[in-house]
């Protein structure tokens, strides 16, 4: 990074380029007539978006609405029993609605007012995107369709539930798996035909630019907020951060605000039963440069580059990709990409149960497994987590599969 940027400020003026491009990643691979719709987007978010109207608007909802900032906690009795290494949590489970997600979703809701849209578009797979962004239309008074194959929907009943209940609309895609890769299809479909009044939204640092750029601004208030809470709390920066990588949005958000310090940070990929195609979704580990969805990153993808099947015990992290800032991101040198496999989630996910009274999301309990790693190798310092979310939405599925944890307490 030092070699070819000055700092981060420049890394920033010059990332992504005019054309969406994080070096040889991102772009808009687009169909013809989508290309007018992402440019009035990124004309929009340019122009609109970085207006004080905007931004002071946004401030509002952050802290009224979604009730930011959240905490910077230190987990002391988890810290004590592993080791030296001080393990501090940035709160997003303390977040409305108990993830990260809302935090690009109201910045995706408000845009689209400004825009003057009248409805939000999305896929989604687990339902949390799409509860995230059914919350973000109720809150701006627009009409929310949500595309969700039906095997998601017989899956995920919890989310879609809710999402009805914040008056979006699920449709069901019933053809192919009936998964994802078609509810993506099907909501891009949709879109091609409404652009004129809706807006498509997506839900991580993912598809054709602008997205990558404006998902992962509209996250970096979490960094902000978390680096400036940390420096108050210890008066020293964290050793090392780190942060679950699903589609990369949470991990950006954090880590973006510390690519100019001295600090070590690593993304975690969820490594799923184990390496064997299939097993598990770690995409920068096991992928190879590619393009899908509408941009180009790496991938999991056979030899016509279509997705391979992807697996992790946490179903917001099982994507074929990742965004493309964070191939970049590893091309410098900057960010290091490791792995945790489901029964290191699983661990994790008890011990800061019962050792600080935290219930984690799946998804955030990978990053979790790698600051326990480190804490076990004994050496003093600090490691700051993300904690994207709360596990209220996995208890039921955590206590059919391992019961109350007590196997992970035989000490
Ligand atoms: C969706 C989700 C993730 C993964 O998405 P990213 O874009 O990688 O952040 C992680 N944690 C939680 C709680 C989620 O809901």
């Amino acid at each position: 990074m030092a070699n070819k940027y000055r700092d981060f400020d420049d890394y920033l003026q010059h990332n992504p380029d005019e054309n969406g491009y994080f070096g040889k990643f991102g772009g808009a691979y687009l169909p013809e007539q989508l290309k007018v719709a992402f440019e009035e987007i990124t004309v929009a978010y340019e122009t609109i978006a970085q207006s004080a109207q905007f931004i002071n608007e946004l401030r509002r909802i952050r802290k009224e609405f979604q009730g930011r900032p959240t905490p910077v906690y230190h987990c002391e009795r988890l810290s004590n029993k592993l080791g030296k290494t001080q393990i501090y949590l940035k709160r997003e489970d303390l977040n409305h609605t108990g993830a990260h997600k809302l935090n690009h979703c109201m910045g995706e809701g408000l845009l689209a007012k400004y825009m003057g849209k009248k409805k939000l578009i999305a896929e989604t797979g687990a339902g949390q995107h799409g509860v995230a962004l059914a919350t973000a239309a109720a809150f701006f008074g627009l009409e929310c369709d949500i595309y969700m194959g039906e095997v998601d929907i017989a899956k995920q009943a919890p989310n879609v539930t809710r999402m009805k209940m914040l008056g979006a609309r699920v449709i069901p895609v019933s053809h192919g798996l009936k998964t994802l890769k078609e509810a993506v299809d099907a909501a891009f479909d949709a879109y091609l035909k409404e652009y004129d009044t809706a807006i498509y939204c997506i839900g991580s640092v993912l598809g054709p630019h602008p997205f990558p750029m404006m998902v992962r601004d509209f996250q970096s208030i979490l960094g902000v907020e978390a680096r400036e809470q940390f420096l108050d709390m210890t008066g020293h920066l964290p050793d090392k951060v780190c942060a679950c990588v699903g589609g990369g949005s949470n991990s950006l958000g954090i880590f973006s605000a510390f690519l100019a310090d001295p600090v070590e940070i690593y993304g975690v990929e969820p490594l799923g039963r184990g390496p064997q195609v299939g097993d598990h979704a770690a995409s920068m580990s096991y992928g190879s440069p590619g393009v899908m969805h509408g941009f180009s990153s790496i991938m999991l993808q056979d030899e016509q580059g279509e997705p391979l099947p992807v697996y992790s015990i946490a179903s917001g992290l099982d994507y074929p990709s990742v965004g493309p800032e964070h191939a970049y991101l590893r091309d410098l040198g900057r960010v290091h990409y490791v792995t945790a496999d489901d029964e290191a989630a699983m661990e994790a996910f008890f011990l800061l149960c019962r050792y600080e009274g935290i219930i984690p999301a799946l998804e955030s309990s990978h990053a979790l497994a790698y600051a326990i790693k480190v804490a076990r190798e004994g050496k003093p310092g600090s490691i700051l987590v993300n904690l994207s979310g709360r596990g209220d939405k996995d208890i039921d599925y955590v206590m059919e599969h391992y019961g109350d944890g007590s196997r992970f307490f035989n000490e």
